[in-house]
């Protein structure tokens, strides 16, 4: 340990600058500015080196965080990559995308800030790929065994990156016309750019994995077809369903799902041609639904150029602060309001949608809205509280219900669990004998970090199907 008395030195949580909100609208690029390295050293010696580390438990990866705060305040930058990629294949996108349960597990949390665990990750794997200390692992052997490994999103590309290393030839298969998910078409380039994603897809390509955009099975490969062709199969389909506010007026022109939205401009900014692309600009733009994707949309919309933006959330504002009972790190404190909200626009709490109203034509033009309350376990809009906002684009944002299971059903017969999640073992296989699932698509909708979490552990339990053993590590099990 480089300094014991780090976190007495050091006494205050430092991040880096986030650009400024007048410049940053002006383009889609990153917010944050990259940490000094001195100021990076300073806040990685706060770690305390816990005997009993609790970041590392609160991290579905157990990733080794008191290590690499070390190895980063010793300036041992190459060491810490090695111990970070040891538990974690894609630290460019948690650094970027996770709302870091580590730092709200954090010791040091109790009477100071946390650690800054996620700007140390970040900045690990960038000075990492700067110095080109990011190198395919192709496998020493082949077993000559296949696999399909169906979406590309974290838990696939976790899965598939394990399982090529692990000697298996890996396709992956991915409906959209690029490779990624919801990393490349969900989340915003300011959130994080996708140059991370493809310099990763490089990596892999060298290592081995295939690549098949724009099929869908189920469609263009049925399951079962797909079953036959592969030794083993893993579904890692995620929970694209997207849950609906069935009110009057919800088929209106202009009220659309946030993926649709996010998909379009994801693709608008990477130099697509899209047709009659949904886009804020000019618009009274009003976002249903207070978590990270409605906070990709008040962002989207703000770099469009929207008129206004109003986000409208149904649960209590979180309080700023920690409170006396509670000492513990809390979500809002950790995992910060999000940049988005920095950059302008209206945030209302409790506030319950009762009905989209048309400008006569066929066009969304208002949402009458009212305040929320609980009747008996239910809630319901609070009675003399409707008042009407304009709204000529209405983002839906409200989380997703699970996965699509029609053609899984159809084509494989299986089973779906309580939840509408693809039904699995404690080993991650489902009813049909080699057919695996992982991510959102078993677990339902959940962080990146999990979905990673359970690439890994899925590959683990593929490698021993196909092996008879594995050494591949399993950081977590199906819930
Ligand atoms: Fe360091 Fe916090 Fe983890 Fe303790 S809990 S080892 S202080 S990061």
């Amino acid at each position: 340990m480089a300094d014991p008395k780090g976190f007495l030195k050091t006494r205050e949580r430092e991040l880096p600058p986030r650009r400024p909100v007048s410049l940053r609208l002006m383009d889609w690029k990153e917010v944050y500015e990259q940490q000094e390295s001195g100021e990076l050293r300073r806040q990685a010696g706060r770690c305390m080196q816990c005997g009993i580390p609790f970041c590392h438990q609160g991290c579905p990866l157990g990733n080794l965080i008191p290590e690499w705060n070390d190895l980063i305040h010793r300036g041992e930058g190459r060491l810490a990559i090695e111990r970070l990629h040891a538990t974690n294949n894609f630290p460019e996108f948690t650094g970027t995308l996770c709302p870091a349960p580590c730092e709200s597990s954090c010791v040091l949390g109790i009477n100071q800030p946390a650690v800054t665990i996620k700007q140390v990750e970040i900045s690990i794997i960038d000075q990492a790929f700067e110095n080109g200390w990011v190198q395919p692992h192709p496998p020493q052997r082949l077993t000559g065994k296949t696999v399909a490994v169906v979406g590309s999103g974290p838990a696939g590309l976790a899965a598939a990156q394990q399982l090529t290393r692990a000697g298996h030839t890996v396709a992956v298969y991915e409906r959209d016309d690029r490779i990624g998910g919801l990393i490349r078409y969900g989340i915003p380039e300011f959130k994080m750019e996708k140059h991370r994603l493809d310099q990763r897809l490089n990596q892999m390509i060298a290592e081995g994995t295939r690549f098949r955009a724009g099929v869908e099975i189920g469609r263009d490969i049925a399951w079962d077809e797909l079953r036959r062709r592969y030794d083993a199969v893993v579904v890692a389909t995620g929970a694209p369903v997207p849950r609906d506010l069935p009110v009057p007026g919800r088929d209106l022109e202009g009220v659309h799902y946030a993926m649709e939205y996010l998909t379009q401009s994801n693709k608008a900014v990477a130099g697509d041609d899209v047709p009659a692309q949904i886009t804020a600009e000019d618009r009274h733009v009003v976002v249903i639904g207070g978590g990270d994707t409605g906070a990709d949309c008040i962002g989207t919309a703000h770099r469009q150029g929207a008129a206004s933006v109003t986000n409208l959330a149904i649960g209590k504002q979180p309080p700023a602060t920690r409170s006396d009972s509670q000492p513990w790190p809390m979500m809002p404190t950790v995992f910060e309001v999000s940049s988005a909200h920095e950059e302008g626009g209206r945030r209302e709490y409790l506030a319950s949608t009762v009905e989209f109203l048309s400008d006569g034509a066929g066009r969304v033009k208002q949402l009458r809205v009212a305040e929320t309350e609980y009747v008996d376990g239910k809630r319901v809009p609070r009675a003399g509280t409707e008042r009407l906002i304009p709204a000529d684009l209405v983002l839906l944002a409200m989380g997703f219900s699970g996965p699509e299971q029609d053609e899984l059903a159809d084509q494989l017969g299986l089973p779906f669990d309580e939840r509408g999640n693809v039904a699995r073992d404690g080993r991650f296989e489902t009813s049909e004998p080699g057919v695996f699932v992982a991510g959102d698509a078993g677990r339902g909708q959940s962080l990146i970090v999990w979905a990673i979490a359970e690439g890994r552990s899925v590959a683990a339990e593929v490698d021993a199907y196909l092996e008879g053993r594995t050494e591949l590590p399993a950081p977590v099990r199906p819930t």
